[in-house]
């Protein structure tokens, strides 16, 4: 659909939030996993890296507002790894806006840490129904 004149916005207003960003002269192996990294654990430190430089950065809003909007399927972005935002895309983000009308990232951590908590408790309680009902993965029937 064709825009009217006062409706677009140059170009550079919409990306100048990048410009601020802490990440701006860092290397993007820190905020994008590499192919030839199939290591779990060097992936979560990495995300880890990555998301305390997001945690003071200036347009951390800006970023992660961005990065759930347009479905940015890789990289951390706004403090966000891409797991992050697809359970922020399953549980619902958009309701959490501050005035400007950017992601409210601290009410989104929030709405994470319960979410992850929660699913702990569900596999703590299905582990412990396995375990007393006798599948816990060992053959327990006597010899
Ligand atoms: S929030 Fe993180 S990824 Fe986004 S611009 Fe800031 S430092 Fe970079």
């Amino acid at each position: 659909m064709a825009r009217s004149t006062s409706q677009l916005q140059p170009i550079n207003d919409v990306w100048e939030w990048q410009l601020l960003g802490r990440c701006r002269d860092r290397s993007g192996i820190q905020f994008f996993h590499p192919d030839d990294d199939l290591g779990r654990i060097s992936r979560r430190m990495r995300e880890a890296a990555a998301k305390r430089v997001c945690d003071n950065c200036p347009v951390r809003r800006q970023c992660a507002t961005h990065a759930l909007t347009v479905g940015e399927e890789y990289g951390v972005w706004g403090g966000f790894s891409e797991n992050d935002r697809t359970i922020l895309r399953e549980l619902g983000w958009q309701d959490a806006l501050d005035r400007r009308g950017f992601a409210d990232v601290t009410t989104l951590e929030r709405r994470l840490m319960r979410a992850r908590a929660k699913a702990r408790k569900a596999k703590e309680r299905r582990e412990q129904g396995e375990h007393h009902s006798g599948r816990s993965g060992f053959d327990r029937r006597p010899t």
